[in-house]
C-alpha cells in the first residue's frame, strides 16, 4: 500500500495526513472514526510505516526496508496493536502497553500503538490511557479507532485529532475492485452485496464469490430446464459451498439478484443488469416466464431469507424454496 493508493478510497483523510507528514506536524494521538470496512486499520499501518521508515521518498514509505516489512507482517517490536479482550479493553492491557513503552525503544525511541474498537475501553482503561495521552513525548504516536465515536469519553476526544472515514459508494467500491484486477461481472455483483471493501476482498478471496455465482447459475438453470437435477445439485454443490448461515444468506441474495435480472430482462431495463455476462441465459428464462411469475419467485426467496434468520433447518428451507421456484 501507498498513500497514493489509499487516496482512491479516503482522499480527504490521506490529504490531511500527508500534509502533516510534509510539514512534520503529525499529531501524537489520532482518533479514526467511521463504519466498518472504511480502511481505518490500513491507514493506521501506513502511518506507522511512514513514521518508522528511514528510506522514504517524499511522504511514501519505501515498503522494502526492515521497518516497513516488519510492520507489514505484523511483528515490528515498536508497533503495538491492542484489540478488545472479549467484550472490553481492560486496564491491564493499557498497563502492559505502558510497560512496553518504559523499555525505551527496542530499536529506536519511536513507538507506535493502535487501539482498535477504542469505545470498548473500560472507564479505568480509558483513564489509564488518558495519562498517556496527556504526556506526549514527541516520539510516539497513538491511533485509536472506533465505529461508535459517540461512546468515546469526551476527555479522550479532546486529546486526539479526530478523522472521520466515509463509507465507499457502490461506484467507488466497484472502481477500486476493478483497478485491483477483479473482473467487471464480479465487481458488479460485489457492489450489490457490500459497501465494505474488506468484506468484498474476503468474498473474492480463493474465488469464493466466483464459484458461488456459478453454482447459483447452475441451480437456476436446472430449476427452469432440468428440475429432476435440482436436489442433487443442492447436495453436491450448493450445501458444500454455502456452509455457514451467513454464506447461505449470501446464496439467497445471489438468487434474488438473478431473478431481479430476469425481471429487468422482461421489462427491458437491461442496462441495469448485474449478470452482464449471462444475458443469453437471462433471455431464455425471461421467454418462459412472466412478470407475475418472477415476482412470486422473488417473494419466495425473501420468505426463505426470513425463515433462515428464524433458524429454520437450511436443508428443509432450500428444498421448499426450490419447489416454489419451480411452481413460480
Ligand atoms: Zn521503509
Amino acid at each position: 500500500m501507498t498513500w497514493n493508493e489509499l487516496k482512491e478510497t479516503q482522499e480527504k483523510i490521506v490529504k490531511i495526513i500527508t500534509n502533516s507528514i510534509r510539514k512534520q506536524r503529525l499529531a501524537h494521538a489520532y482518533l479514526f472514526e467511521g463504519a466498518k470496512g472504511t480502511g481505518k486499520r490500513k491507514v493506521a499501518l501506513q502511518l506507522a510505516k511512514t513514521f518508522f521508515c528511514d528510506e522514504k521518498e517524499g511522504v511514501e514509505a519505501c515498503g522494502t526496508c526492515s521497518d516497513c516489512k516488519r510492520i507489514e507482517s505484523g511483528n515490528h517490536p515498536d508497533v503495538h496493536i491492542i484489540q478488545p479482550d472479549g467484550q472490553t479493553i481492560k486496564i491491564d492491557q493499557i498497563r502492559n502497553l505502558k510497560k512496553e513503552f518504559s523499555y525505551r525503544g527496542m530499536e529506536s525511541i519511536r513507538k507506535f500503538y493502535i487501539i482498535e474498537d477504542a469505545e470498548k475501553m473500560t472507564i479505568s482503561a480509558a483513564n489509564g490511557l488518558l495519562k498517556f495521552l496527556e504526556e506526549p513525548d514527541g516520539q510516539s504516536i497513538a491511533v485509536l479507532t472506533t465505529t461508535e465515536v459517540h461512546r468515546i469519553l469526551s476527555t479522550i476526544l479532546s486529546r486526539t485529532q479526530i478523522l472521520s472515514f466515509t463509507p465507499l459508494t457502490p461506484l467507488k467500491l466497484m472502481e477500486t475492485l476493478e483497478k485491483n484486477g477483479v473482473t467487471r461481472p464480479i465487481t458488479r455483483l460485489l457492489g450489490q452485496l457490500t459497501n465494505d471493501i474488506e468484506e468484498a476482498y474476503q468474498l473474492y478471496h480463493d474465488d469464493w464469490i466466483v464459484q458461488a455465482r456459478s453454482i447459483m447459475i447452475q441451480l437456476v438453470e436446472e430449476v427452469s430446464a432440468r428440475p429432476h437435477q435440482v436436489l442433487l445439485t443442492l447436495q453436491e454443490n450448493w450445501f458444500p459451498h454455502f456452509k455457514e448461515k451467513n454464506q447461505l444468506n449470501l446464496g439467497l441474495d445471489l438468487l434474488l439478484l438473478w431473478y431481479r435480472d430476469v425481471l429487468r430482462t422482461l421489462i427491458a431495463t437491461e442496462d441495469q443488469l448485474i449478470f452482464v455476462d449471462h444475458t443469453d441465459k437471462l433471455e431464455r428464462q425471461a421467454l418462459n416466464s412472466s412478470q407475475r411469475k418472477v415476482s412470486q419467485q422473488m417473494a419466495a426467496i425473501l420468505e426463505a431469507k426470513r425463515r433462515l434468520s428464524a433458524n429454520v433447518n437450511p436443508q428443509l428451507l432450500m428444498e421448499q424454496l426450490m419447489m416454489r421456484l419451480q411452481e413460480g
